[in-house]
């Protein structure tokens, strides 16, 4: 294993950029890489790619399957990935972490298992500021039943109205975003959580951008489910998390089937593994999950409150400098209350996309358009944004960086 800056010093970005090969390659004209994208996807450290590396060259086998040496290895790396995303999460059991394919996946497998129960009247309530994994589901999901879907809508700032009047003894589930991928907003995720149990409804909270970015402790928190992605802080793509409270996920029905999943198999029925076996049919991706308990390693060593404290100086820093910028107007809340490091903009007379593309040629890379997020934009009065994204290997002179390339493409596109 490669040496790392967990072996040297608690946090020191120069140091924890080293661990990122990528970061050092050049981009476009020869230039450094500038990556304000990780809302999108994250990059990877030398241990998590190590670990998927050192998997397939040493233990790769079928999980819960072979008898053998290699098998029961595979088992033993998936399960104790399991157990250590229960301890990063402080979940009562290991059992309550369900691996997905994504934080879509997991949303998708609690909005397709409710299908079973909600009738005509029922009520899901969701808020306008939602990327569209923790939208379109519910919409589905009321489509299926002939439950209505409401939402908390979105103020002027970005943040959202709490109006406890939406939530109704027939409200069934209330799905929120635990940070919003376009403004940083993080809602009040506590007040949201007691407002649904008082009336016995299900609380899930999408965690895509909160899990990643800030210590998050699901006793604290209080939701019956949080789902989120580990190529978002740090892990490979293709695995996700739905951590689930056992009895919620127990009383859930399947979502994919087949092979795994099952207690016995009859030609005219089929009888279902307890949570998590139950959601996880087929042969499970060992390698996936050796590189998120690596992350998971990673994070853990480098503190998620440092972690955060380090977005947060970032995320001042780029309100500040974006802030001073004439004719750019930020989306969103600004300053770094109850918001996490995700900074949206637009400039004035310049297009999204236009903006993206000349700050690529400078070697910044941001994201450009609705985000998937196209009712929060519309509510903003904005149809697509630039968004720039930090993490825990962003720089303060990357913000200057991104700076300096607004007021470019402001002074090319005049
Ligand atoms: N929720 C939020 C807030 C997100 O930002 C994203 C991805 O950007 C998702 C859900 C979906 O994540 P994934 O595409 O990894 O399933």
């Amino acid at each position: 294993m490669t040496d790392t800056v967990l072996d040297t010093i608690p946090y020191d970005v120069d140091a924890i950029r080293k661990d990122f090969p990528i970061l050092s390659r050049t981009v476009r004209n020869d230039k450094p890489l500038v990556y304000l994208d990780s809302g999108a996807t994250s990059q990877h450290p030398t241990v998590v790619l190590d670990a998927e590396r050192e998997y397939y060259e040493r233990h790769n086998a079928a999980a819960h399957r072979g008898t053998h040496l290699l098998g029961q290895e595979a088992t033993e790396i998936y399960e104790g990935a399991r157990v250590k995303l229960a301890s990063f999460l402080g979940a009562a059991r290991p059992e309550e972490i369900v691996f997905t394919k994504s934080a879509t996946e997991g949303i998708n497998l609690v909005a397709f298992g409710l299908a079973w129960s909600l009738r005509p009247g029922d009520e899901i309530v969701i808020s306008e500021i939602e990327h569209h994994a923790n939208l379109v589901p519910w919409q589905q999901l009321a489509l299926r039943t002939g439950a209505t879907l409401k939402w908390f809508k979105e103020l002027p700032d970005g943040r959202l109205d709490i109006d406890p009047s939406l939530i109704t003894e027939r409200t069934k589930i209330v799905a929120v975003t635990g940070q919003s991928n376009v403004t940083g907003v993080i809602p009040p995720l506590r007040e949201i959580g007691e407002l649904a149990h008082a009336v016995g409804a299900l609380y899930l909270v999408d965690g895509a951008q909160l899990v990643p970015h800030h210590p998050v402790n699901v006793q604290e928190l209080g939701a019956d489910f949080l789902a989120f992605s580990g190529h978002k802080m740090l892990g490979p793509l293709g695995l996700g998390v739905l951590y689930g409270k056992y009895a919620a996920l127990d009383a859930l029905p399947p979502f994919l089937t087949g092979g795994s999943m099952i207690e016995v198999v009859r030609m005219e029925e089929t009888t279902f593994l307890p949570p998590p076996a139950k959601f996880e049919p087929g042969v499970p991706a060992v390698s996936l999950a050796a590189g998120l308990s690596a992350a998971v390693d990673y994070l853990s060593a480098l503190g998620m409150d440092n972690v955060a404290a380090h977005e947060q100086a970032l995320t001042a820093h780029a309100l500040e400098a974006l802030g001073e910028i004439e004719g750019v107007r930020i989306l969103g809340p600004l300053t770094t209350e109850n918001r996490g490091g995700t900074v949206a903009f637009e400039v004035e007379g310049v297009h999204a996309h236009d903006v993206g593309q000349v700050l690529d040629e400078l070697g910044v890379a941001i994201r450009t358009g609705h985000h998937c997020a196209w009712p929060l934009h519309r509510t903003l009065g904005c149809q697509a944004s630039n968004r720039a994204s930090f993490y825990i290997y962003n720089t303060h002179a990357e913000i200057d960086a991104l700076a300096d390339g607004i007021r470019y493409a402001k002074k090319f596109f005049r």
